[in-house]
């Protein structure tokens, strides 16, 4: 960029030339900030899924698909939940409704304005509606899941502009570990069948 000033300046006078330099430092340094910001928010999402993919393993230790959850307001964890689909005889028994389920209750409110969801898998349709309906601001997501996900794999609910909330999603948040924790749960039960 200084190359472009520089190529410029033959037709700048000295002070407009200082003016676009100086404007093309802001610039950088501004683009910095958001990179700084970015890898920030990255870190911090690394940090509340490994939470969630201890929900994982929670669920796995009780011979259920291990999926994971945290719901996080102001930094800070106010609901954990895994898969009990089979424990609890209940098909809503998802990770996701039982922690909305239980930041619910924590805060008094049906509301989770200002709340951030992070799952292992990619929400099912009921997850996702229900992500919705308690207005999160943002559902940060580890693996795909291609034959169930309306975080945008099938269907995108988490943003359906005809919706009256949109959550803000971000994918693929340590996706390999969340995908593996699955991949090795399932091959482990075909093992299991095979003997
Ligand atoms: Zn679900």
């Amino acid at each position: 960029m200084t190359d472009i000033v520089s190529a410029n300046q033959s037709s700048m006078t000295p002070e407009q030339a200082a003016h676009a330099r100086r404007g093309i430092e802001r610039r950088m340094r501004r683009a910095a900030a958001l990179a700084a910001a970015q890898e920030e928010q990255r870190r911090t999402d690394e940090l509340f899924m490994r939470k969630a993919l201890d929900q994982a393993r929670r669920a796995a230790a009780l011979g259920e698909v291990p999926i994971g959850c945290v719901i996080v307001k102001d930094g800070r964890i106010i609901a954990r939940a895994c898969n009990r689909r089979n424990t609890d005889h209940s098909a809503l028994s998802h990770a996701e409704i039982s922690a909305i389920r239980k930041a619910c209750r924590r805060l008094a409110d049906w509301r989770l304005t200002g709340c951030t969801l992070y799952v292992t898998l990619e929400p099912c349709p009921m997850c996702a509606g229900a992500c919705v309906q308690s207005r999160i601001d943002r559902v940060v997501i580890g693996a795909a899941s291609p034959k169930s996900g309306c975080g945008g794999s099938l269907l995108n609910l988490l943003q359906n502009p005809d919706f009256n909330h949109r959550c803000e999603v971000t994918e693929g948040i340590l996706q390999e570990e969340c995908s593996s924790i699955l991949s090795s749960f399932f091959q482990a039960l075909r093992n299991d069948h095979s003997v």
